[in-house]
C-alpha cells in the first residue's frame, strides 16, 4: 500500500527534507581537490548534528558512513574513506536525514574541474531525467509514467539506465512502497494521489547499464568502469504539480 501523508505529516516531512537539502548543498560546496571523502562525511555528520537530526544512512543495514560518496565509475553506496578528490572527478553525494519521525532523502552529483564533454553531458542528462520524472508526479498519472519519463530522457541521450537500483516511497521509513524503476512503459501501476511521497533517483551511465558490487558489499560500480551520475529529490505528488521537498529553504 502506498501511504498518503496528511497535511500535518507533509509539513513535518518538509522540515526533514529541508535539512537534508541544506546539508547536501553545504557538502557539495565543500567538494574540492585534496579533500577526502571521509572529511566530507565528517562535515555532513557535524551539519546533521547541528540540526539535532539523525543520519538515516549511518548504521542502515550496517552502512558505516553518514553519507554515500560515489566517485566516477561508482554508481551509488560508496563508503567514505581515505580517497582524495582530484580534478576531473565527479562525486555523487547521497544521504537521508531523519527528524521528527520523518526522512528526507536526496543526492546530487558534483563535478570537480571536469572538462570531458561526455561527463558534463551525463550530468546534465541525469539532472534533466530527474526533473522529467518530477513533472510526472501528479495526481491522476500512473506510477510508471514517472519511470517512463526517466527512460525517455536517457534513451534520447543514448546513456545507460541503471536497472538494479530504483527510486522508492519514503516517509517514516526510508524505503516505503512503491519501488520506482527508472524505466518502463507509461500508463501502468497504481494511480498517483496527492500526498504520496517519493524519492525519485535516476542513476545513469555514460556506457553500459550493467553494474557490479565491490567486495566491500556496498559500493556499486559500472561494469565498464565508465562514469555514472545520480540525482535524487524527495517529492510530494500534487494535484497540479509535484512539490520538491528537498529544498534548503524548508529547513
Ligand atoms: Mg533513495
Amino acid at each position: 500500500m502506498i501511504k498518503i501523508k496528511t497535511t500535518e505529516e507533509l509539513a513535518r516531512m518538509r522540515v526533514s527534507c529541508g535539512m537534508a537539502a541544506s546539508v547536501r548543498d553545504a557538502v557539495a560546496k565543500a567538494i574540492k581537490p585534496g579533500v577526502t571523502t571521509l572529511e566530507l562525511d565528517d562535515y555532513a555528520r557535524e551539519l546533521i548534528d547541528k540540526f539535532g537530526a539523525k543520519s538515516a544512512f549511518y548504521g542502515y543495514r550496517g552502512f558505516p558512513g553518514y553519507i554515500c560518496v560515489s566517485v566516477n565509475d561508482e554508481v551509488v553506496h560508496g563508503i567514505p574513506g581515505k580517497r582524495v578528490v582530484r580534478i576531473g572527478d565527479i562525486l555523487s553525494v547521497d544521504f537521508g536525514v531523519q527528524y521528527d519521525g520523518f526522512i528526507g532523502d536526496t543526492a546530487t552529483t558534483v563535478m570537480v574541474g571536469v572538462t570531458d564533454p561526455e561527463v558534463i553531458r551525463l550530468i546534465d542528462v541525469t539532472e534533466r531525467a530527474l526533473m522529467a520524472a518530477i513533472d510526472q508526479a501528479v495526481e491522476g498519472n500512473r506510477l510508471s509514467d514517472i519511470s517512463h519519463a526517466v527512460e525517455s530522457v536517457a534513451v534520447a541521450a543514448g546513456v545507460g539506465i541503471v536497472r538494479d537500483f530504483v527510486g522508492h516511497g519514503i516517509g517514516r521509513k526510508m524505503h516505503e512502497e512503491p519501488q520506482i524503476p527508472n524505466f518502463g512503459r507509461p500508463g501502468r501501476g497504481p494511480r498517483l494521489r496527492a500526498g504520496m511521497t517519493f524519492a525519485l533517483e535516476p542513476m545513469l551511465n555514460v556506457g553500459t547499464e550493467e553494474v557490479e558490487i565491490m567486495p566491500d558489499g556496498w559500493t556499486v560500480l559500472t561494469k565498464d568502469r565508465r562514469p555514472s551520475a545520480h540525482f535524487e529529490h524527495t517529492v510530494a505528488v500534487g494535484v497540479e504539480r509535484a512539490e520538491i521537498l528537498t529544498v534548503a529553504e524548508n529547513a
